[in-house]
């Protein structure tokens, strides 16, 4: 049963040493869709530009395809700012992709993961970080899923209840973007799994429910391999106790597919 698109980084994103290749090697039959990083000023990497070797990686696409005989898709995860915006919006003009993850990883001066927001008030950090997701959304930059939306939260521990008195009008307003837009929401499980938010991400899909949302996907945000498509069964098992039966794949076009039996069901 092939549900997901499990969304990993491989050796074309600027974090990642993973040959594309040890994915498929690992999972053949699997519609792997390596969705690598575009970060333009990255603080994480002395403010570079970190953008996929485009050629390159179409160039292995077709190698890996040959290879294994599976139709491989092209994809990317674009870190948003809005000074870059102009560069994102002309590089994916100019690169097209099948799957695109709208994500936010800094604000100009730092990336989230960094110790830096160790340092500011809680509450700031939440209701800034939220607010360049909503920019993120209100742009004209295409996407398909959004992101880990606590991505500049990983570093604090906040509950439910916190997160919705920092920042609940943001959470609203990000969702009705969601819905607005049609992305589907992604169920990051790094971040529910390894960074402890799974009770936020619990949170936001009763939220995002109740705003009429129903595109969801998976992702593991893996890096290596050992990382690829970890704890889905635990993310799958969490959206059907909330009554979600589909999640939304990306391919030629978004499809549903079933939860319960991997079928498409639209
Ligand atoms: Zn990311």
């Amino acid at each position: 049963m092939t549900l997901f698109t499990p969304s990993p980084h491989s050796e074309f994103s600027f974090d990642s040493t993973e040959p594309l290749s040890r994915y498929l090697q690992a999972h053949p039959n699997a519609p792997v869709v390596a969705t690598e990083q575009l970060d333009f000023h990255n603080p994480v990497a002395h403010f570079h530009n970190n953008v996929p070797n485009y050629a390159k990686y179409c160039r292995t696409l077709t190698t890996l395809q040959k290879r294994y005989g599976v139709r491989l898709y092209r994809g990317v995860e674009i870190g948003y700012t809005a000074a870059a915006e102009a560069k994102i919006i002309a590089y994916l003009d100019r690169h097209p992709f099948d799957l695109r993850l709208l994500a936010v990883h800094q604000n100009g001066q730092f990336d989230f993961t960094q110790r830096t927001v160790l340092q500011l008030p809680v509450a700031e950090v939440v209701r800034e970080y939220l607010q360049l997701i909503i920019d993120a959304l209100e742009s004209p930059v295409p996407a398909d899923v959004l992101a880990h939306f606590d991505y500049g939260l990983r570093q604090l521990t906040l509950t439910p209840a916190e997160l919705d008195r920092y920042a609940g009008d943001r959470l609203d307003r990000m969702l009705a973007l969601v819905c607005q837009r049609g992305l589907a929401l992604e169920l990051n499980t790094k971040s529910m799994y390894h960074y402890g938010n799974v009770a936020l991400y619990d949170a936001l899909i009763t939220r995002y429910l109740a705003h009429g949302g129903h595109r969801f996907s998976i992702g593991s945000d893996a890096h290596q391999l050992s990382g690829y498509a970890s704890q889905f069964a635990a993310a799958r098992r969490l959206l059907l106790q909330h009554g979600v039966t589909t999640i939304t794949r990306f391919t030629d076009h978004p499809e549903t597919v079933s939860l319960v039996n991997g079928a498409r069901t639209a």
